[in-house]
């Protein structure tokens, strides 16, 4: 890293400060005015500045000074009547109010000891604090008081890197040190519709099995964040592209049609789908093997893991869903243990269309449809309680779905048929 570059001043600061609400624009004076009566300078640093150059609306105000934090958090917690919460494994101190949320760090540098190993941290200076991060345009901090107030520091280039339109990490070894950095520049590639640049992209393709390196929770964590972009699916066919989904496994994949069916989900009224959605969505390429392989790679939580591997189940179903002599109580019965999610996401995708029909009619209708006749109506019709009573609502149920009960008069026709023996229970099991 060259010297450290202090002689920009930029109108970032008067932009920051127009941005702001008013509850963080009071809480921001009131840190900078403790910071200066300590003599001490705090800035404003990753992708807030970022930001600020972008002229992208709110932004997050995560500020750093040299040294401990703790105790001018309190003082500001005290001033503004909020609460301070401290990470104490981050050096990061978190001070909430009405209308405002400050995050507060201590500059600091990393080392790894081993690739994807949470890096060893100590106390440094804001240069160096700026040298630990992944990109150049996440790598500034405007200085917010003191002599250089209003000062912008770039020692790499950032906003070169902001007029290039480009991703570049600040040094060779990045991607080893953290592999979770290559999910990171397909995200801002993505989001900021820049390129990531020739030598890092380079160095990405190198260092691509250092993914390997990295946790479940960890690889999880950035890949949902790049689900929670606003169009995930161009992240992911980069990411298929250049190898990542296969570098985190080996069956995972993504393409055109997939793509198509992610801006469906988000077509068909909602506003942001659910990353579960997704998920589902990715599912349906992958064995249920290979789903219940991916779960574990990515540490997946109880409804991430059902939505994925329910979707690679009921894929496998699509032919059998397309044949024209299967029935809605049919239909109802198989799909009935998966979530909606996953179901809706293979609707979403599915391009035969009479199985699209039925998966269609199961989620706008048959999924809620219910006999009109419930257990005090058949007691009173003299079915007794028990497996016997279970079975005569199955039946009314299924006579509903297929059209052979129209009303409650039909139903009542129907058990008056069984308590007649005149009409059969079906047995338990699934009658295809
Ligand atoms: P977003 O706009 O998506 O919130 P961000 O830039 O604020 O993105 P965060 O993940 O919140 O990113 O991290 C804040 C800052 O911390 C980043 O701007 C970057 O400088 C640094 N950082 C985060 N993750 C890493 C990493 N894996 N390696 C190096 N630096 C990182």
């Amino acid at each position: 890293m060259g010297e450290i570059d202090l002689t920009k001043p930029t109108n970032l600061l008067p932009r920051l400060r127009r941005g702001l609400g008013a509850g963080a624009t009071e809480a921001l004076e009131v840190v900078l005015r403790l910071a200066e009566e300590e003599g001490r300078a705090l800035y404003l640093v990753g992708g807030g500045v970022r930001d600020l150059a972008l002229r992208r609306g709110q932004v997050d105000v995560d500020v750093v000074g040299e040294g401990q934090v703790l105790s001018l958090a309190q003082k500001v917690a005290a001033v503004l009547g909020g609460r301070w919460v401290e990470h104490r494994a981050f050096g990061t101190v978190t001070v909430e109010g009405q209308g405002f949320r400050l995050d507060l760090a201590m500059a600091r540098a990393e080392r790894y000891a081993q690739p994807g190993a949470l890096p060893k941290v100590r106390p440094a200076s804001i240069g160096e604090d700026l040298a630990r991060r992944d990109f150049t345009i996440n790598a500034m901090a405007l200085a917010l008081c003191g002599r250089q107030s209003g000062q912008l520091l770039d020692p790499f280039d950032g906003m070169g890197d902001i007029a290039r339109r480009v991703v570049r990490v600040l040094h060779e070894r990045s991607f080893i040190d953290d592999a979770t950095r290559i999910l990171r520049a397909v995200r801002y590639e993505t989001r900021f519709s820049f390129s990531i640049e020739e030598e890092t992209l380079a160095l990405l393709k190198r260092d691509l099995a250092y993914l390997d390196t990295i946790s479940g929770a960890r690889v999880r964590h950035e890949l949902l964040r790049l689900l929670a972009e606003d169009r995930p699916e161009k992240g992911l066919l980069r990411c298929q592209e250049l190898g990542v989904l296969a570098a985190i496994h080996r069956a995972l994949r993504f393409d055109d049609e997939l793509a198509t069916a992610f801006r469906r989900a988000r077509r068909a009224g909602r506003a942001s789908p659910q990353p579960e959605l997704y998920l589902g969505l990715l599912g349906t390429r992958l064995s249920p093997a290979d789903a219940e392989a991916v779960t574990l790679r990515l540490a997946l939580s109880k409804r991430q893991r059902q939505a994925l591997e329910a979707a690679a189940a009921l894929a496998q179903l699509l032919p059998w869903l397309s044949r024209p002599d299967v029935r809605p109580s049919q239909v109802v019965e198989r799909l009935e243990p998966y979530p909606l999610s996953a179901v809706d996401a293979c609707a979403l995708l599915t391009s035969r269309s009479t199985a699209r029909e039925k998966l269609r009619h199961y989620l706008e209708n048959w999924y809620y449809v219910k006999p009109s006749l419930d257990g005090r109506a058949l007691e009173r019709l003299g079915v007794v309680r028990g497996p016997g009573m279970r079975g005569v609502l199955r039946l009314l149920k299924t006579a509903r779905l297929d059209g052979e009960a129209r009303s409650r008069q039909d139903e009542v026709e129907l058990v008056q048929g069984v308590l007649a023996g005149k009409v059969e229970l079906p047995g338990a099991e699934s009658s295809d």
